[in-house]
């Protein structure tokens, strides 16, 4: 038989990509990593809300590919995902979506991976334990705060999971958006807390720290602030020799030659040449929407529904980054779009097992936070796309420039984030 080209083929270079690519190739395997977007440096990276946000440079939705579309069946008509919102995109090139992420650094609660147990099954439900206890996972949450960068203060986060070392960096300054909303926070009796946050407090491990400019999370930070695969893990794991990152390479099919085995992929090079690369071990780190997609593509003799679908669970449940908003507005000036947008506080009073949960309908919670207007940079021209228009006002004109002109200052935004989740069906009651 003919020996593989590789040991490990990773196929997405973002953030388990870049992750499992420094990991395996510092072990010593020999490692190829696929990756359909093109190669980035920090110095192609500028501050322009209409390259980034507006156009969706770095996103998915780049004019090559003409949007993220769906359709509920194969005879309708394919409509865009969310055509006003950016908040759904993927990453494209090496650091794949944490290079416009906003950079919040959570650990999961305990409770979360025995779901089942604490919660039992709700109806029509999915939920299941995880095969990993929070106790076996909590050195590496450890690891990848220190390799990152977190920012945060352990000792204020109420019902912080324990932890084995601090978090390396202290908070972010707050804005004074940030600030208003903890002082109502604790005006009803709740705990703030700054959320922990893969964004530079201070200088770190040769990266300078934030320079608090705003053209944060849907952008790439211009002087490597905000933690990313790219800067972190990618950048160390191409010093290896075994380690080989093949970027403008659209992979489309994982391959199988024997029952319960897969062996490699076939990927499109630029020119839309198809090339088949084969590995011992294959690993699919393309984000929840692409991982579903590509082992519902690869379907063969062995596979016929796809690859891991035997049990047609592949793609159900399948959900991402919900999030609530109630935007109000203020009589002063809360000026959300200036520094990190994720430079916050949140309340946790209302996460998982934490609360009363008798005759609500719902398992498990979600934190709330003070926040720019949901799924927006909070910049101008964003905030002008995305904002709600009251019943009769047109989306442009001067009633409309009016709108903007009066709401982009004074808005702030509380959000209530759902994304710690095992299952989300019963949360979106809350
Ligand atoms: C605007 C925004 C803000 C966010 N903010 C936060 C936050 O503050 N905190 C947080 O925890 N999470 C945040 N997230 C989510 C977080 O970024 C993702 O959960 C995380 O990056 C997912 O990692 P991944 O490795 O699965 O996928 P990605 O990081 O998206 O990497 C996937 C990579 O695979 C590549 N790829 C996809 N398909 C193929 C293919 N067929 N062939 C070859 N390559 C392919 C992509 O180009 C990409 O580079 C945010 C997401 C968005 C969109
Ligand atoms: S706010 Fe800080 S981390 Fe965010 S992009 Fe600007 S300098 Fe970078």
């Amino acid at each position: 038989m003919k020996k593989p080209d590789y040991d490990v083929l990773i196929i997405g270079a973002g953030a388990a990509g870049g992750i499992l690519g420094r990991e395996l190739s510092d072990a010593g395997l020999n490692v190829c990593v696929l990756e359909r977007g093109p190669m980035y440096e920090t110095k192609d990276m500028v501050m322009d809300e209409l390259r980034f946000p507006i156009r969706e440079d770095l996103l998915w939705a780049t004019p090559m590919m003409g949007g993220m579309t769906w359709r509920p069946d194969a005879r309708s008509a394919t409509q865009k995902v969310f055509p006003r919102l950016t908040w759904w995109l993927d990453g494209w090139g090496p650091g794949g979506t944490m290079n416009h992420w906003g950079g919040v650094s959570w650990r999961f609660e305990p409770s979360v991976f025995q779901a089942l147990d604490v919660w039992g099954q709700v109806p029509d439900g999915a939920i299941a334990n995880w095969p990993i206890t929070y106790e076996e996972l909590e050195p590496y949450y450890t690891k990848f705060e220190y390799r990152f960068g977190v920012s945060g203060d352990a000792d204020q986060i109420l019902h912080g999971p324990w932890r084995s070392k601090p978090y390396p960096l202290p908070p972010l300054e707050q804005g004074y958006a940030t600030n208003h909303f903890a002082k109502a926070c604790r005006s009803l009796g709740y705990k703030p807390f700054p959320m922990p946050t893969g964004i530079l407090s201070k200088d770190y491990q040769g990266r300078k720290r934030t320079g608090y400019c705003g053209y944060c999370q849907s952008f790439e930070c211009t002087v490597e602030g905000k933690s990313n695969a790219r800067v972190t893990e990618l950048r160390e794991a191409l010093q290896n020799p075994n380690f080989t990152l093949l970027v403008n390479r659209y992979v489309i099919q994982i391959t199988m030659n024997q029952p319960d085995r897969v062996d490699g992929a076939i990927c499109l090079d630029e020119q839309g040449k198809a090339h088949e690369i084969t590995a011992g071990i294959v690993i699919i780190g393309t984000h929840t929407f692409y991982n579903s997609w590509l082992l519902l593509l690869s379907k063969n003799q062995y596979a016929p529904d796809g690859i891991g679908n035997r049990y047609g669970q592949v793609g159900k449940y399948l959900h991402q980054h919900p999030r609530f908003g109630v935007n109000g507005l203020f009589e002063e000036r809360m000026d959300v779009h200036i520094g990190p947008s994720e430079s916050l506080v949140a309340i946790n009073e209302y996460t998982e097992n934490n609360f009363d949960h008798t005759g609500l309908g719902f398992v498990m919670g979600g934190y709330i936070y003070g926040a720019r207007v949901a799924g927006s940079s909070g910049l101008p021209i964003e905030f002008a796309r995305d904002v709600e228009l009251p019943p009769g006002v047109p989306g442009w004109g001067p009633q409309f420039r009016g709108l903007c002109r009066r709401n982009l200052q004074p808005v702030l935004s509380g959000a209530l984030q759902i994304d710690r989740s095992s299952d989300g069906r019963e949360l979106y009651h809350l």
